[in-house]
């Protein structure tokens, strides 16, 4: 037997906070227990049916079963490309300015190796979607967290950053709307992030994974179209959310053509790009069906006020969020995050997620996701009434 250690790269990994709240569900459910989860965010709708018939269809050309290119279809980018236009009025060269993803994380995972390297620091929100920090560590760079804090309407204070920090920033991550918080982006926000990034020589990822998911007649703003965005940064986006796709591992990055060729550069000596089927399938979602969305946007706003009613009800602190499919709320008196996962998870059957996994600033708070029927929405209430806090 061999002494097998691990690498440092993953000894420094922090804790996996959730592996005890994993545990205690599979330890719940072994009770018989009819567990809600409203942990993780993967939509419960399939994907629309006319995605799933070009894929099928696609899958019978022998012409895509070879190795597919590093960058993506030149169709796949184009229609990328026209979703920009459309969507955001924002003009990209479809084949200097977008490459494929497996997926957003794939690219958020691979972006600081092409250009983070040891003593470069990356600004990362903190709570945040964990691969910013992580993907940042595996390239030997150095996480800065910037606080998202409900005084701020959960945007980073750019004026805060450390300045001996700011000096070696290379890097910062975005991601609006905001999971875990819900939090919203304002344009003028992103003129601040902008101005700040050509002072400072800091180069933007912006994580727009939820653009679409949004109520009640908002638009979220794409990082792109704001004025000089394009010589800053670039956008990660994904087809996961949106289309219910989480599972076909589809995305793409868009953006400033050096940082996008750079991400590319990394890509092609990792992977082999995306299954041929899977890209044209990927086109005809980015057809964009109005009404399809109208529907989903009307079925999470639904779920979404069933919550929030209920949570005001018991006198639980959250904004209505006006885009993502969560609820950030604040943990009632009592309790911190965990200790309130645990207590709803163990007396009422409800799996939600602690604040304080997304990063110390989440402390105090918890997350719901509304990836259930509105019927189940209510049932987690009424039980949350029922057992008190
Ligand atoms: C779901 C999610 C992703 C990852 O999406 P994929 O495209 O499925 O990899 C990225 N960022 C955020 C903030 C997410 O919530």
């Amino acid at each position: 037997m061999i002494a097998i250690e691990k690498a440092n790269r993953l000894k420094q990994l922090p804790p996996y906070l959730f592996a005890e709240l994993d545990r205690k569900k599979a330890e719940v459910e072994a009770r018989g227990i009819d567990v809600i989860d409203l942990g993780v965010g993967d939509p419960d709708q399939p994907t629309p049916q006319n995605i799933i018939d070009k894929l099928t269809e696609a899958a019978q050309n022998p012409g895509h079963h070879r190795y597919p290119s590093y960058s993506g279809l030149n169709d796949f980018r184009e229609a990328v490309s026209r979703w920009y236009k459309k969507r955001a009025g924002v003009d990209l060269d479809p084949l200097k300015e977008v490459v494929s993803l497996i997926g957003s994380k794939e690219g958020i995972a691979h972006i600081p190796l092409a250009f983070i390297n040891p003593g470069d620091v990356v600004l990362v929100p903190s709570p945040a979607y964990p691969v910013y920090k992580i993907s940042t560590l595996f390239a030997g760079g150095t996480p800065y967290e910037m606080p998202l804090l409900k005084e701020n309407d959960f945007l980073p204070d750019l004026d805060a950053i450390r300045g001996d920090m700011l000096a070696k920033a290379k890097m910062m991550f975005l991601n609006y709307p905001n999971n875990p918080t819900a939090g919203l982006a304002t344009e003028d926000f992103f003129k601040r992030v902008v101005a700040f990034a050509d002072k400072h020589n800091i180069l933007i990822c912006h994580d727009f994974a939820y653009s679409e998911m949004a109520f009640d007649g908002y638009n979220p703003p794409s990082f792109l179209e704001t004025p000089g965005a394009m010589e800053v940064g670039m956008e990660f986006h994904s087809l996961s959310k949106t289309y219910n796709m989480t599972g076909w591992r589809i995305g793409f990055a868009a953006g400033n053509g050096e940082i996008i060729s750079g991400l590319g550069q990394i890509k092609s000596n990792i992977d082999s790009g995306i299954f041929e089927a899977i890209q044209v399938a990927g086109i005809e979602a980015m057809r964009e069906d109005a009404a399809w969305l109208d529907k989903m946007q009307s079925l999470y706003a639904e779920r979404r006020d069933v919550l929030m009613v209920g949570l005001q009800k018991m006198g639980i602190q959250a904004r209505s969020p006006k885009a993502t499919f969560y609820v950030w709320a604040e943990v009632p008196k009592g309790y911190d995050s965990s200790g309130f996962a645990g207590h709803l998870l163990e007396n009422a059957g409800i799996v939600s997620t602690p604040g304080n996994g997304f990063g110390d600033p989440g402390e105090g708070y918890f997350r719901m996701a509304l990836t259930v029927s509105k019927e189940r929405i209510q049932e987690a209430v009424d039980r949350m009434a029922e057992v008190g806090f």
